[in-house]
């Protein structure tokens, strides 16, 4: 090893001592199952909340259409050069209408779409409001930003005004950006309390990040400000396409004052190679059709509500109001000795631990799909070892 990389190696070494150390894992995907180790296990640890991505038909479906053999498997440029594709247009103008709303912009991924956002619409005379627990990429997109950021404690809307009360008057913006279904938690931000603060404080915007929430919640599968009925007041109103809608990029509706400003100053837009057409036309074919997937959103919501009141019933804290629930242990140790012991019994949870979630709330992380049946569940919560 050369010395200069001898001080990653110690790293290395430490973070495996703490039980934090990361691989990349493998397996193949069958369905609602994961082949790893030739051990087929339920995949308990997948963002293919609806299903979709493991759906044969539905792929079949799409590669049968007239268009699908002309469509470039890459943009081969920025959207700004020659990488804007009319089916860029036509999925923008299908999510504006789906929204009711002015506008939407498609971004090569979520993180690109949360790292880019804050830094183009924030300057020296803006505040940043930021829940504690928002995701990563919102965090460096944070940093990314001139003027001042405020972490909140998770959820603690009470702190938020008290800030709002001493500082609005000294900033000409202020975002307040949270997650809408928190990734790690699995709970629920009370969007109607932040559209209070908003109406409050004219000069507040509401960034909403719907990572977890889209395709799984309202009446149409367009996230919970579509279920909360506030659609119209979330200002930056954030999705992705690798989740539940079984693709890949990320989404923002917006005012399209918002929307042109972005195209002109979002770094993280402009300095990329747009998303292949073939992608953003199967983001298309399933955006056509998420309003039809309402019985499996049912489904989902139901299995997870039997997961959560098992685990509630067992005595486990139990902060998810969603599909995605938490098994808290507290100790990195803890968490990666238990998800073996789950993987041995055939359920493939992974162990989520610190830096990814506070020190001392390490954790299986159960994110469920509608691809699992209610046995899959009962056998879970009979065979978890407690
Ligand atoms: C997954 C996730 C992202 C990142 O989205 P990608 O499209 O995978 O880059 C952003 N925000 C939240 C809350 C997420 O869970």
């Amino acid at each position: 090893m050369r010395d200069v990389c001898k001080s990653y190696a110690a790293e290395l070494e430490r973070l495996k001592e703490s039980g934090s150390l990361r691989i990349l894992p493998q397996g193949q995907h069958s369905g609602k199952w994961i082949v790893s180790g030739g051990r087929w296990m339920l995949n308990l640890s997948s963002n293919d909340y609806l299903g979709l991505a493991a759906d044969n038909r539905l792929r079949e479906e799409f590669m049968q259409l007239p268009y699908m053999t002309s469509l470039p498997f890459s943009s081969s440029s920025s959207r700004l050069l020659t990488g804007n594709f009319d089916i860029y247009n036509t999925l923008e103008e299908k999510l504006a209408a789906m929204y009711g709303r002015e506008s939407a912009l498609v971004l090569s991924s979520g993180y690109h779409m949360n790292s880019g956002i804050l830094p183009a619409l924030c300057d020296r005379d803006t505040l940043i409001l930021a829940d504690k627990l928002v995701h990563a990429s919102l965090i460096d997109g944070i940093r990314l930003c001139e003027g001042r950021c405020i972490r909140f404690r998770h959820q603690d809307y009470d702190q938020v005004e008290n800030i709002l009360v001493k500082e609005a008057a000294a900033y000409g913006r202020i975002f307040i950006v949270t997650e809408s279904i928190f990734s790690m938690d699995g709970d629920l931000a009370p969007l109607h309390r932040l559209v209070e603060l908003k109406r409050k404080w004219p000069s507040v915007m509401l960034y909403v990040d719907e990572a977890h929430a889209v395709g799984v919640r309202g009446e149409n599968g367009l996230g919970l400000a579509e279920e909360c009925g506030c659609i119209g007041d979330i200002d930056l109103l954030c999705g992705t396409f690798g989740k539940a809608l079984a693709s890949v990029g990320a989404y923002v509706i917006c005012d399209r004052v918002i929307r042109e400003y972005l195209v002109n100053k979002m770094r993280t837009l402009i300095f990329t190679t747009a998303l292949p057409p073939v992608n953003v036309a199967w983001s298309l074919f399933i955006m056509e059709r998420l309003p039809q997937f309402r019985e499996r959103r049912e489904h989902l919501a139901r299995i997870s509500s039997m997961l959560r009141e098992a685990f509630a019933m067992q005595g486990l804290l139990m902060p998810s109001e969603s599909h995605i629930i938490p098994m808290i242990t507290g100790s990195s140790a803890d968490a990666v000795l238990r998800a073996e012991e789950m993987q041995r019994k055939g359920f493939y949870v992974l162990p989520i631990r610190p830096p990814t979630v506070p020190e001392g709330t390490s954790r299986l992380r159960f994110s469920l799909t509608a691809a699992l049946d209610s046995s899959d569940i009962e056998r879970l919560t009979d065979k978890n070892g407690r």
